[in-house]
């Protein structure tokens, strides 16, 4: 089914919106159908900028495409793409899915009712420096998250849980092959009315266990994973584009990408550690997305954050906020 053309619109042209007009109307496999947004005056600032229609109703939008990007505040989500999968349009809703797992499994009903396809924006998983792990077989036994980021009152409608941690459980979720068997968590509001600062600890039901970390009230933005297994360690920063993989081989075992730091044989041990970092291919996260989104509508390929992904990052995201505020009062 190649070479399908989609008419493809965005709801919400805000901060994050305006990148998906960006990438959407310059893009040469889809006719963009225009945008809507409630606020006109934007909504006309970024039709003139990307040559596009303004839509004056959602309906009006609906009835020109195919598909639709949503790119509204998190509490909208879930009206506005059951009004879409309604109407027969497959749907990218930005991250978090929705604000409740209710609303989530809700939209996942719908979406299989009406045929539809539901893609989530969990732009992370597709972050250039996490490529490289797909050369090496991963059975994390431990991992460790750090996010943090400094305050701006956007994405404060949600708690830091569901607009920044989200991102951390939904790549834990994707490199540990195994159901979460119990969630710890605990947490601070220190500038919003919900909770800014969180820890969590996961533990799957294969033994691995996953610590993170998130934060909105920090000078510098850091985003680091480590991650533990067997022989091997590896450590990301998404911020420097930087992958770093050290791992035990035998002594006598050779690979050619990687640099001998050193020899565990004055400890009796045939062995030997190897540092290599990898080529990150930098390339730009969301037309990725975008392009991904395009190519399952299409019948060419699989949204590589479904719905059902997005409901599960939600899920655990919503249990280690309702922890976070048992603890609290
Ligand atoms: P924003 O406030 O800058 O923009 C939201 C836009 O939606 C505004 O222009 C607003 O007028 C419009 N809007 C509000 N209600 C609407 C409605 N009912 N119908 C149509 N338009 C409506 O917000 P933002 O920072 O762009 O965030 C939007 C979404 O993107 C949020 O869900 C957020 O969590 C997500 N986001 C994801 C990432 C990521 O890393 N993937 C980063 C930032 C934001």
């Amino acid at each position: 089914m190649a070479n399908l053309i989609s008419k493809i619109g965005v709801i919400g042209v805000g901060h994050l919106g305006q990148h998906h007009v960006k990438h959407l109307s310059n893009n040469n496999v889809i006719s963009f159908s225009g945008i809507f947004d409630v606020d006109t005056d934007r909504a006309n600032k970024i039709a003139v900028e990307y040559n596009c229609n303004a839509h004056d109703s959602l309906n009006d939008l609906l009835n020109n495409c195919d598909a639709v990007s949503i790119v509204t505040p998190t509490l909208t989500h879930a009206k506005i793409a059951e009004q879409c999968i309604m109407a027969g349009k497959h749907v990218f809703i930005e991250k978090p899915i929705t604000k409740t797992v209710a609303e989530a499994d809700r939209l996942l009903n719908l979406a299989a009712e009406n045929n539809v396809l539901i893609q989530v924006g969990h732009i992370e998983r597709l972050n250039p420096a996490l490529i490289p792990l797909k050369n090496f077989e991963l059975n994390p036994k431990y991992i460790e998250v750090q996010r943090l980021a400094p305050y701006t009152v956007r994405g404060t409608d949600v708690p830091v849980v569901l607009d920044l941690m989200i991102h951390d459980i939904d790549i834990i979720l994707s490199l540990v092959n195994s159901p979460v068997k119990n969630i710890r968590a605990s947490g601070v509001s220190i500038l919003s009315d919900s909770v800014d600062i969180a820890n969590a600890r996961l533990r799957f039901e294969n033994g691995t266990v996953a610590s993170i970390t998130s934060s909105r009230i920090a000078r510098d933005k850091v985003r680091k994973i480590k991650i533990f297994q067997k022989d091997m360690y590896v450590t990301i920063d998404f911020l420097l584009g930087l992958t770093e993989i050290y791992r035990v081989l035998e002594a006598d075992q050779d690979d050619p990408d990687a640099l001998e730091t050193a020899s565990l044989e004055a400890y009796g041990n045939h062995k030997k550690i190897v540092y290599e970092k990898p080529d990150i291919n930098q390339f730009d996260a969301l037309e990725m997305e975008l392009t991904n989104f395009i190519q399952s509508i299409n019948g060419n390929d699989k949204p590589i954050v479904n719905g059902q992904a997005g409901r599960d990052a939600l899920d655990v995201a919503v249990k280690i906020h309702d922890m976070i505020l048992d603890d609290i009062h």
